[in-house]
């Protein structure tokens, strides 16, 4: 019925409606949008006022619109136009607060920078720098060198050379190791570990795009030394090793030792390659995680080369490490390919401040580790008084004990206990309260737990502690301004 008295009402027809708005020119033309054209330029501010044509378009086109209301949309065009301006030519990329308690978060940007690493890149950014350049001989040089004697330091020990190169991330490492060493041949892999990473990893898939030959042994829950040494034959190029970054396997299972796989592959002349995913440089232990390998151990223990991430557990920029015996990271530097994957003098500048914090001990210099080394006590003492700022301004909080993750694929099961506070708002719901949060100006990103919106400080740095309540509150409406 209200449709007919709206019809009723409302003779005039939509060709009447649409004459009420403006061209784009005249619009643009119009004094309305001066203002904003001399502070974004004409480009910008004539494709937003498109943008908010064709939406007012779209709004009559759906029909329901009466006089009045058209004339308010006319009305409100302009203040439209700043509106679309602000998310068009605004970042898109913008930061937000952490407060899921994953310290790695593929989906948040995994590991923040350290301090240094900041300044650094800005200082290599502003200017020229000897990326490719001997500044001894005056000859071009080689831009893996600025970082590789750092690896060296951290990793070098006994007789033969171990070196590394840096490409753009873990998964081009893992594929320039396979098409280097095996294309044409086989890569023996145990059924277990053929995993996927984050969908668009899956090591059938790279192995297939290295043109090497996948050979699986085993099961998938056990895998024995023997089962590799039989599947040996005049075509294996490699034998590989995967992470199992994301899942667990437990039960009945077995799976070799990595000296017996070491012992193996030093028997028959055969590359071992292992596919380290986070590959920790500070031993883990430290922090009451067990059962992670590092980098180190693993080339201690013989592996021949080792692929890992720039941004999980070493804390750095996105990138991936091939570390290993330098015969092997030679053929791998002369790859073709090699050129198509390598890193740029941002990435570099980023990576060798992270790594002199580990050479100089640094630890809590590198925030993806001191976040891991913060103490439930030290969060606890945070959320109280985060509790108490959001309390006094009528938000419900709870403290109750929970788990933080680390994230990225390191230590699937690894956590770390700490102090949440969970969070509700009279007349929100858990989601509701969660999507306002996500629209603010800094978003906070927060998971839902049996029905509450629950903040863990691991993941928040203690300066922004002050946003995250200014945040909080403006979500749940206790501050309008
Ligand atoms: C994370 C991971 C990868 C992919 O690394 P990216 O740096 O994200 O490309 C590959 N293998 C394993 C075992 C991993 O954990």
């Amino acid at each position: 019925m209200a449709s007919w008295d709206n019809f009723c009402v409302n003779p005039v027809s939509k060709s009447d409606l649409y004459r009420k708005l403006p061209s784009v020119d005249e619009f643009v033309r119009g004094a309305q949008l001066q203002a904003a054209i001399a502070r974004d330029g004409r480009a910008a501010v004539t494709a937003a006022a498109r943008a908010v044509l064709e939406r007012a378009r779209l709004e009559i086109g759906r029909g329901g619109l009466d006089q009045d209301a058209i004339d308010l949309l006319v009305a409100g065009l302009a203040h439209a136009v700043e509106c679309e301006l602000r998310t068009s030519i605004g970042y898109s990329l913008r930061p937000v607060i952490n407060a899921t308690g994953v310290i790695l978060h593929t989906n948040l940007g995994r590991a923040p920078l350290a301090r240094s690493a900041i300044e650094n890149i800005a200082h290599t950014a502003a200017g020229y720098s000897n990326l490719e350049f001997d500044l001894d001989s005056g000859e071009r040089g080689k831009r893996d060198a600025h970082v590789d004697r750092l690896f060296r330091q951290l990793f070098q020990e006994g007789p033969g050379s171990i070196s590394t190169i840096v490409v753009n991330n873990n998964a081009a490492a893992v594929w320039l190791a396979l098409n280097t060493l095996a294309a044409g041949g086989e890569v023996i892999v145990s059924r277990g570990e053929l995993v996927e990473i984050g969908g668009s990893f899956r090591i059938p898939d790279v192995m297939q795009q290295s043109n090497a030959i996948l050979r699986e042994v085993g099961t998938t829950n056990r895998t024995r030394i023997g089962d590799y040494e039989q599947a040996i034959s005049d075509k294996t190029r490699v034998l590989l090793r995967v992470h199992r970054s994301n899942f667990e396997i437990t039960g009945f299972t077995e799976q070799p030792a990595l000296e017996e796989l070491v012992a193996l592959a030093r028997a028959r002349d055969i590359p071992l390659v292992e596919d380290l995913g986070s590959g920790a440089i500070l031993d883990l232990r430290s922090v009451g995680i067990a059962g992670e390998t590092g980098v180190g151990e693993s080339l201690r223990a013989g592996v021949d080369v080792v692929t890992y991430s720039g941004d999980k557990l070493l804390g750095g920029p996105q990138a991936g490490m091939l570390t290993g015996r330098d015969d092997l990271i030679r053929r791998m530097r002369r790859n073709s390919l090699f050129r198509a994957l390598r890193v740029d003098k941002l990435t570099y500048s980023a990576l060798e401040a992270t790594l002199l914090a580990y050479v100089k001990g640094e630890h809590d210099a590198i925030p993806a580790l001191s976040m891991m080394r913060l103490s439930k006590d030290a969060i606890e003492a945070r959320a109280t008084r985060v509790s108490g700022h959001l309390q006094a301004s009528g938000i419900k909080v709870e403290a109750i004990d929970g788990e933080s993750l680390i994230g990225g694929g390191a230590a699937p099961s690894a956590t770390l206990p700490t102090h949440l506070l969970t969070v509700t708002v009279n007349g929100l719901s858990a989601e509701q309260l969660q999507v306002r949060l996500r629209a603010l100006e800094l978003p906070i990103i927060a998971r839902v737990q049996e029905g509450r919106v629950v903040l863990d400080l691991r993941t928040v740095p203690a300066e922004l502690d002050d946003a995250l309540v200014r945040g909080l509150k403006e979500a749940a409406g206790t501050v309008r301004d």
